[in-house]
């Protein structure tokens, strides 16, 4: 190891910066994040600089370095572009034993500033040893998406507790399996997604010896296919899952992400068999979660777009289950992004409605004349089946035989198809055509702008 990495106390301590430029100002400004007063010798200071100085915590020097200034300071930065002058600061400051940091020049500095995860209080600090700041920063953006925005929130509310739970339970191991479980728990959940209170309120019960059973339900939009459209929070929950449910619009892609012992149950939907799986499925969350389970249930595109998800959820209501519904990339947004079709546009489209296209009974029941309106893109979910039925209904309300249609196979996957055409032709098109679910039909005159965006060539164009 080639640095020991430590957090330094620099509350109300003096810190010398030497240079006025921008790279001095960044260096202030992070000082000044630490809670340090920070003294600058410079003979002149950049703007940024002179704008940042306040009385009480930033003295402006304004004249050259003097090997004198490193007296009674807690930490030394030289960021001037001036070798020599560098080299002096470094030499003053070492002789006294005062960290020092050259910008730019390892072999000048005895400390690194590490590139930072600022979740105060919890700080997570990343270094190349000087070796490749870039990389180091790199590093550290990877940290930045996989730390939740709310983890200082989490520590802070952790650290309220601490004393607390060590008069509770004295012992350090039966203390520390205590935060473990916490911490990997619901209470984190709570704590992330806003819900103080209930983070609190499950806490004291559990210090009041309440409760046995913590298990949960997460309701997670899995997006249309593509695993780089997962959110954050829906990767986070699938790597704590104990249990995940998922079905036939999953990718594979995205079930790889899903903690690795995590048991894997598919309730995938057949045809004409909903209402009972449903019923099977609402009913294995319950009891899965009633067995203390932390229960993944993840679902193609979003949760709350046909996606059943509050029939999901009723019951884990109605038994007082804590659940959370993560959204996803619906269909609609994933097709149309990366099938070039912006949903609305200033001059083609006002408002956008998603529809089912579902047959009941054989037939498609949608309020054609509703959807026939001008400016308007309609977004067509399960569509395939009833195709005819439905181009033919467009038009029998008036819709134009000539409007453009986008039917948008297995959308946001390697193997994405676009095929456009109008209401008119679009049947016998795809008649002739091996097609595979799922797919998506977007109508309206946006279509038009495919030609333009679309980086995928469609087929048979
Ligand atoms: N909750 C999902 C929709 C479930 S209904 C969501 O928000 O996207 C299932 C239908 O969604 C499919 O029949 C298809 O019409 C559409 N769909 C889902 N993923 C798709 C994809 N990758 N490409 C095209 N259509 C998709």
């Amino acid at each position: 190891m080639q640095h020991l990495p430590v957090f330094l106390d620099l509350r109300d301590q003096t810190c010398l910066i030497v240079g006025g430029g921008e790279v001095a100002a960044r260096k202030c400004a992070m000082l000044r994040r630490a809670g340090a007063k920070v003294k600058i010798v410079a003979p002149a200071l950049c703007r940024r600089l002179a704008e940042a100085i306040e009385p009480a915590a930033i003295e402006h020097v304004a004249r050259d370095f003097q090997t004198a200034d490193v007296e009674d300071v807690a930490l030394v930065v030289a960021a001037t572009d001036d070798g020599a002058v560098n080299e002096k600061v470094s030499q003053a400051a070492r002789a006294r034993r005062i960290p020092v940091n050259v910008v730019d020049h390892p072999e000048l500095c005895s400390f690194v500033f590490p590139s930072i995860v600022d979740r105060s209080p919890v700080i997570v600090a990343v270094s190349s040893g000087g070796a490749s700041p870039v990389l180091a920063r790199l590093v550290r953006a990877r940290l930045e998406g996989l730390l939740p925005a709310g983890l200082g929130r989490l520590a802070k509310l952790l650290g309220r507790y601490r004393d607390r739970i060590k008069q509770r339970i004295p012992t350090f191991s039966e203390r520390r399996r205590f935060w473990e479980d916490l911490i990997q728990g619901p209470f984190s959940e709570h704590v992330l997604s806003g819900d103080e209170a209930a983070a609190v309120r499950l806490l004291e019960d559990r210090l009041a010896g309440n409760v046995s059973v913590t298990g949960a339900v997460y309701l997670i939009g899995a997006g249309p296919g593509d695993p780089d459209l997962l959110s954050f929070r829906a990767l986070r929950l699938m790597q704590a899952a104990d249990v995940v449910l998922y079905d036939r619009l999953v990718s594979p892609e995205v079930l790889d992400l899903v903690r690795r012992d995590a048991e894997r149950i598919y309730v995938g939907k057949r045809r004409n068999y909903h209402r009972m799986r449903q019923e099977e499925i609402n009913a294995t969350l319950l009891n899965l979660a009633q067995a203390g389970k932390r229960v993944v249930r993840l679902k193609g595109g979003d949760p709350f777009v046909f996606g059943r998800g509050g029939e999901e959820i009723a019951g884990l209501a109605a038994a007082g289950i804590h659940f959370e519904v993560v959204p996803g990339v619906t269909a609609a947004n994933g097709c149309a992004a990366y099938a070039g079709i912006p949903l609305t546009h200033r001059d083609y489209a006002q408002s956008v409605v998603l529809v089912t296209g579902n047959l009941r009974d054989g037939r498609v029941n949608l309020d054609w004349a509703g959807l026939v309106r001008p400016q308007q893109t309609l977004v067509i979910y399960m569509g395939l089946t009833g195709l005819d039925q439905i181009c033919a209904g467009l038009q029998s309300a008036g819709m134009s035989s000539a409007m453009p249609v986008a039917l948008i196979e297995r959308g946001t996957l390697p193997d994405q198809r676009v095929i456009v055409s109008t209401l008119a032709e679009l049947p016998a098109r795809v008649a002739g055509e091996t097609i595979q679910a799922p797919t998506l039909l977007i109508v309206g005159d946006v279509v038009r702008l495919h030609e333009q965006f679309a980086w995928q060539v469609t087929a048979g164009d």
